[in-house]
């Protein structure tokens, strides 16, 4: 999986910017490249330190504005307030109910607000986890 530099700028200020809350987007991309991260505003009003929730028209609405450029939903990312850069036991059980096989997964460690770690993971069906992506910034 690769990734646009000013991309992962963006998406590491928004973690930063949205701490102690958990804040989430959409990558699109082409092939193997993720050419946009797009901020998508955390739905989840009961825990939104711990969790993030994307509304479905919220995601519709972006698939169609990215279709015309070009560019298809290739994966997720989220941030995780003081807590590890990988996916959580709850990420996990949820890529698991859906239709998550080989969706890249992009889970921001933030800690203080500050230090700010991008990790990437791919779900896979087979063995209902994820496995760690190599993250080529480019
Ligand atoms: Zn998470």
């Amino acid at each position: 999986m690769k990734i646009r530099r000013t991309q992962v700028e963006a998406l590491l200020a928004h973690a930063r910017s949205g701490y102690p809350f958990e804040v989430c987007g959409v990558l699109l991309g082409r092939d193997a490249t993720v050419e946009k991260a797009q901020a998508v505003l955390n739905r989840e009003t009961e825990s939104p330190r711990v969790r993030y929730q994307i509304a479905p028209e919220d995601l519709l609405q972006i698939q169609r504005e990215s279709r015309d450029e070009g560019l298809e939903i290739v994966g997720f990312y989220h941030s995780h307030p003081d807590h590890p850069a990988r996916p959580s036991e709850t990420d996990r059980r949820i890529a698991a109910g859906g239709l998550s096989d080989g969706v890249l997964h992009v889970v921001v460690g933030v800690e203080k607000g500050e230090r700010a770690t991008p990790t990437a993971w791919i779900f896979r069906d087979a063995t209902q986890a994820f496995d760690e992506e190599p993250f080529e910034v480019e």
